[in-house]
């Protein structure tokens, strides 16, 4: 399926009754992350002809609200459904600006081929999330590290129950005011080693944004909350116990010789936009960026020897998060009161900065929305 795609312009239709400035006043004041929602959405729809052509179309910005979907949408069984998560950041002049785009249309597009989904133009995927910031932009908070978390997703909308891919398809974006991730101040999180069970194999989803990857690591997650744990490590326990990642965010390990190591993208491996920010911004500064194989052995071994002196996990949500203690049923690896590391906290901070435009953008990762 390749889709045509000729100047989709996408129409407007604000919102009858959008919150009040007060009501949105005091969501701002503590919007957590996920529960609130602004007043308008980005809609477009995909079909696929009579002739065979698929065809995106319907292009628009409308009001926030429930979804109307035939009860035999093949999203409801078959679970055809990918997204994507990006920020809008307000800097202090008060334009709006997000970070690399451009490379969450890329990485939607090649979770679309995974889950058999259409390709969706880079321009379209830009003007959706430009639409709908610019109609919700007094939703984009003010307050230092606070943005709007843009969630764009792709679904199977054909009512159909034979298995084969959907012939109609829609992608939407929804925008949700963030705060801090994991609430209060920043301090390193305990994770759980999940034993029993995996989250990708090979030649699976694992690196496809897809729901049906979530789907799969809530048991775990579940077992991690149970055990005082905030999130999930998935290890390859076919090879090695490679560490693999958290159930939504990529996995580094600083050296105390300067080295920066990551799990190499194997293909079960989701492929940060952060992770590969941070690659970027450790060569910068002159670190020896690894992308390898790291086992479980290894981290136990470089901990206990002080060899690995931090590790932390990262994604557009939390951005950088200290990880202060792993564990399982039979150990425990670091400490759950572990101070966050200096190469952690700089680079956490270098990132953040270029996001709100406080730090200079030498990479041009920034993109003004409104
Ligand atoms: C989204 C996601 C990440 C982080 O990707 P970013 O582009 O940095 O937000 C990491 N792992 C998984 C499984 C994810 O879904």
């Amino acid at each position: 399926m390749t889709p045509t795609v000729s100047e989709l312009e996408f129409t407007q239709q604000l919102s009858a009754n959008p919150k009040s400035a007060q009501d949105r006043d005091a969501i701002l004041a503590a919007p957590g992350f996920g529960d609130y929602f602004t007043d308008h959405t980005a809609v477009v729809d995909f079909s696929v002809d009579a002739d065979g052509q698929g065809n995106w179309k319907n292009a628009r910005i409308e009001p926030y609200g429930p979804i109307t979907l035939d009860p035999a949408a093949a999203v409801l069984h078959y679970g055809q459904e990918i997204f994507e998560g990006l920020k809008a950041y307000r800097h202090a002049d008060g334009t709006i600006w997000t970070f690399r785009p451009e490379a969450n249309a890329a990485r939607l597009n090649r979770s679309a081929a995974r889950l058999a989904l259409p390709q969706l133009p880079e321009q379209v995927f830009l003007d959706a999330i430009r639409g709908l910031v610019t109609a919700d932009q007094d939703w984009v908070p003010t307050r230092d590290g606070d943005s709007l978390y843009l969630r764009p997703f792709m679904i199977a909308t054909e009512a159909f129950l034979g298995v084969r891919p959907a012939r109609e398809v829609s992608f939407r974006v929804i925008a949700s005011p963030a705060g801090n991730y994991f609430g209060g101040e920043l301090k390193p999180v305990s994770i759980w080693i999940s034993r029993n069970y995996a989250r990708a194999g090979r030649g699976g989803t694992g690196a496809a944004k897809c729901g049906g990857n979530y789907a799969a690591s809530l048991a775990a997650q579940l077992e991690a909350e149970a055990n005082d744990c905030k999130q999930v490590l998935f290890l390859d326990s076919f090879n090695d116990n490679a560490v693999e990642e958290l159930g939504g965010m990529n996995v580094f390990f600083v050296f105390k010789d300067g080295r920066l190591v990551t799990p190499a993208l194997t293909g079960t491996i989701l492929e940060g936009v952060t992770r590969s920010s941070v690659m970027q911004l450790a060569r910068d500064r002159g670190l020896d960026v690894q992308e390898r194989e790291i086992t479980l052995d290894e981290w136990r071994d470089g901990i206990a020897s002080g060899e690995i002196s931090e590790v932390f996990a990262c994604g557009t949500a939390a951005v950088i998060t200290p990880i202060g203690l792993l564990k399982d049923e039979s150990e425990s690896i670091g400490a759950a009161d572990a101070k966050a590391g200096e190469v952690t906290m700089s680079i956490r901070e270098q990132l953040l900065g270029i996001q709100t435009g406080t730090v200079e953008d030498t990479h041009g990762w920034l993109t003004r929305l409104a």
